[in-house]
């Protein structure tokens, strides 16, 4: 399906708060698995009801979800952004994220094409990524110091190889910050979405901020963490607006902040914190079969 839409970079509603009422994004769930695990993940694959990322209604191949694309842009004309968030990471899943951006990219020229990840496994991918115009990538970056990092991840998998916290994190540190060289001297935006959990790296976020700064990053979210049950931070509870507040002030004098993101589901559809229709939900699910 052809769309004429004038899109630019400007019209992203996650890197632009001015364009978040009027411009919307899709997130087609591609990837499933993960190649960490954060101490705070809880992934659903079948919860309509819970908005938070990690959750989708529905797992899709790429031939699906370009399916399910052509569905989403008959009912919602504003679309400007097409990505990749989970439920997992793109990049635990290259094939099926390479094989949807390329599908995505041919059908739809006219799309920014957006992928959210914890950024292990990107490196190999950046030069096709720029080829296909992939004009916004987002890098979770949740400590910059592996002793801090170790509270976070539980494990990181290389490959066939799967190491403990410390030796994990300071890995999976090295590789991000390197990512995102690599991701801003291709051309690409981006944005570190950092996660602040009160007790574990609450006073660490500011120390992220500077190094992401330092690396060229276009953009800095940091998103309080979510209670949720399911995961071993059960205990965690969500930090007060005005400690996110103080934490965003200070990290601002380094870089540019977001403050309207939406923690939105790996299925996500339309603008910022709009729920998907229920007639769309059941469209992803019709595509997955
Ligand atoms: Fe969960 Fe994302 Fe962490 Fe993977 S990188 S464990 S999907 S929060
Ligand atoms: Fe944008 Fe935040 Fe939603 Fe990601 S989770 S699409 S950054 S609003």
């Amino acid at each position: 399906m052809k769309r004429d839409m004038d899109i630019n970079s400007v019209n992203h509603p996650c890197f632009n708060a001015k364009a978040r009422k009027k411009f919307g994004r899709v997130h087609l769930p591609v990837a499933p698995r993960c190649n960490i695990q954060c101490r705070f993940c809880d992934r659903k694959f079948d919860c309509v009801n819970e908005s938070r990322p990690g959750v989708t209604s529905g797992v899709l191949s790429p031939y699906q979800a370009l399916v399910y694309l052509d569905h989403v842009f008959e009912e919602k004309k504003n679309i400007s952004v097409v990505g990749i968030a989970g439920p997992g990471d793109p990049f635990a899943n290259p094939e099926q994220t390479m094989e949807t951006l390329r599908l995505v990219r041919q059908a739809h020229p006219e799309v920014l094409l957006c992928l959210a990840t914890n950024g292990l496994g990107i490196a190999p991918y950046i030069d096709e990524l720029a080829e296909l115009e992939t004009g916004h990538v987002t890098v979770t970056v949740n400590a910059v110091d592996p002793a801090v990092g170790a509270k976070v991840y539980a494990w990181v998998r290389d490959g066939k190889r799967v190491v403990g916290p410390e030796e994990g994190a300071a890995l999976l540190i090295e590789r991000q910050l390197a990512a995102i060289k690599a991701l801003k001297s291709a051309g690409i935006m981006v944005k570190v979405n950092a996660i602040m959990i009160p007790g574990i790296n609450e006073d660490h976020i500011v120390d992220v901020a500077k190094e992401v700064s330092s690396l060229g990053v276009d953009i800095f979210n940091c998103l309080p963490f979510h209670e949720n049950s399911g995961s071993s931070f059960s205990h965690i509870k969500e930090p007060t607006k005005a400690a996110v507040t103080a934490v965003r002030k200070e990290a601002g004098l380094y870089i540019k902040q977001m403050t309207h993101c939406a923690r939105c589901r790996a299925d996500a559809v339309g603008c910022l914190g709009e729920e998907a229709s229920e007639g769309l939900m059941e469209k992803l699910k019709a595509c997955e079969r």
